[in-house]
């Protein structure tokens, strides 16, 4: 391809991108293929010679489209939202024209300070303490872009447990740091992703995951108990991984109680927020950062909800040379003029190369400003959850944070799951299930920014309106609100 075919072909790809993002809507959600449906359509190996690029385009809507979900329908309601906006997608349409491997500073300054100055910006708007921005007279810590959260907890687990072994040699040099890390635990609460118990997989440190109260929240005296049981067995506290709202219901641990237990124990306080961590931008929402200030390390996805699509991981240390003793390796080809003076986002990670991923934050807080982010955090799925509260068939076996419903029918489990293999069936409509405390429950969450209520409503209120005579139909019109189907409601009627 030549520069003027790409001019003409990528004027083509975003009418193409920008017509199927404005009419997602009318697609069904999830797709209706089986395992191995593309194995027919491709040939066995690679082309030996070049194809047109019309049949290349053109195999997208043959090929591509029938085997996607499509994550920004307004009927999407699985998972946390992965938001993408206009904005978010023309900083990557940059940084994948620049292609820079911004490992360090001298790689490609641009990428290394304008990461620094948005990691900033964003500590502050979120009401992140001072310990976590670059440029702050006190601070030895600054934020840095990972390319999720789940990497995020690794590399805080990592550090955390190279800081620990260091400090265990202190009084035992001779022992060797494997049988050091065999004695490390961690602990987060059994609500916590099932990316930290990842993190303890690879790093070899046992996790120990801890009951929560009525709230699902991990509690500092359960902390404080488990520290002093594991220390008896000889074991050493070493990392406790907080969420700020959970994968299954958006339950919130107390920092406020976790943090002085990590404090006075000397354990790495580290704090997923993936999904909530974009509600801070409101201050009302801030009141479950309360004890953020013990915090080590603090991680959220802006590539959640806050319309910067993936991958964008925030990820914040209160100090970077904990991660530097944990990931500095220093080949004479990757020393520069600046190494010392300058940031190398290298020894805060995993890999050596990085994406200039902080074009597309950086085109999204400023197109947006923090106001309108603010907006468009507020206005949650309060909306839906008075659609179910008003139905007495339901529960809403916790309480509703943010923009995450979880309900269920009352009665027993296979009455829920009943309703969530009718609900997804006709792939018109996406939502997953959790269980808490052996509860079968449903997911909802408005994943989208084009969701209205009228998306909500009219999933099938239109249908069948004969239906709303008797009492008992009635409500069943009012379940219908929410994607009834005819199975469904036999085994409903049944079940009254
Ligand atoms: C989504 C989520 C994760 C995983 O995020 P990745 O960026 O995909 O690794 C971890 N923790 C919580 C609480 C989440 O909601």
């Amino acid at each position: 391809m030549e520069p003027e075919e790409y001019r003409q072909r990528g004027k083509e790809m975003v009418d193409y991108i920008c017509q199927y993002l404005s009419n997602v809507r009318e697609r069904r959600v999830t797709p209706d293929v089986q395992p191995g449906y593309m194995r027919a359509q491709l040939p066995d190996s690679a082309p030996m010679d070049p194809d047109s690029w019309d049949n290349i385009f053109g195999d997208i809507e043959k090929i591509i489209m029938p085997g996607v979900v499509h994550w920004q329908s307004p009927h999407m309601h699985a998972y946390f939202p992965a938001l993408t906006s206009w904005p978010s997608l023309l900083g990557d349409m940059l940084a994948d024209a620049i292609n820079c491997l911004g490992f360090t500073w001298a790689s490609s300054p641009a990428c290394t300070e304008l990461e620094m100055n948005v990691m900033d910006w964003l500590a502050k708007m979120l009401g992140l303490p001072d310990k976590f921005l670059h440029h702050h007279p006190d601070s030895v810590g600054g934020g840095v872009l990972q390319s999720t959260v789940s990497e995020s907890t690794l590399v805080a687990l990592l550090a955390a447990r190279k800081n620990k072994i260091l400090e265990m040699k202190v009084s035992e040099p001779d022992t060797d740091e494997s049988s050091l890390n065999s004695r490390l635990i961690a602990y987060a609460s059994d609500q916590a992703h099932s990316s930290v118990e990842k993190a303890g997989l690879i790093s070899l440190v046992k996790i120990k995951f801890l009951p929560v109260d009525e709230n699902f929240s991990l509690r500092g005296e359960t902390l404080k108990k488990a520290i002093a049981e594991d220390r008896k067995k000889g074991l050493v506290p070493v990392f406790v991984c907080a969420t700020l709202g959970t994968t299954g219901v958006c339950a919130f641990d107390n920092l406020s109680e976790l943090g002085p237990v990590c404090d006075a124990e000397g354990l790495w306080l580290h704090i997923d927020a993936a999904y909530a961590g974009t509600a801070f931008v409101c201050p009302e929402f801030r009141l479950f950062l309360d004890g953020i200030e013990y915090a080590d390390s603090f991680t959220f996805n802006p590539s959640k909800w806050m319309m910067v699509h993936f991958d964008c991981t925030g990820f914040w240390v209160k100090d970077k040379y904990k991660l530097h003793q944990t990931f500095s390796v220093n080949p004479v080809y990757l020393r520069h003029a600046n190494s010392g003076a300058a940031i190398d986002f290298m020894h805060w990670q995993i890999p050596l190369s990085r994406r200039f991923r902080s074009l597309k934050l950086w085109f999204v807080l400023r197109s947006f400003g923090v106001k309108k982010l603010q907006a468009h955090v507020r206005q949650v799925s309060k909306f839906f959850e008075s659609l179910v509260k008003s139905d007495p068939l339901f529960e809403i076996p916790a309480k509703r944070h943010l923009g995450l419903v979880v309900f269920r029918l009352k009665g027993p489990n296979w009455l829920t799951e009943k309703l969530l293999k009718e609900l997804s069936s006709s792939g018109r409509l996406f939502l997953i299930p959790a269980t808490i405390h052996d509860k079968f429950i449903i997911r909802f969450t408005v994943t989208s920014q084009f969701t209205t209520r009228e998306d909500i409503l009219a999933w099938s209120l239109e249908r069948e309106p004969k239906f709303a005579y008797s009492h008992a139909i009635l409500r069943v019109l009012l379940f219908k609100c929410m994607s009834w189907q005819w199975p469904l409601r036999k085994c409903l009627c049944f079940y009254w």
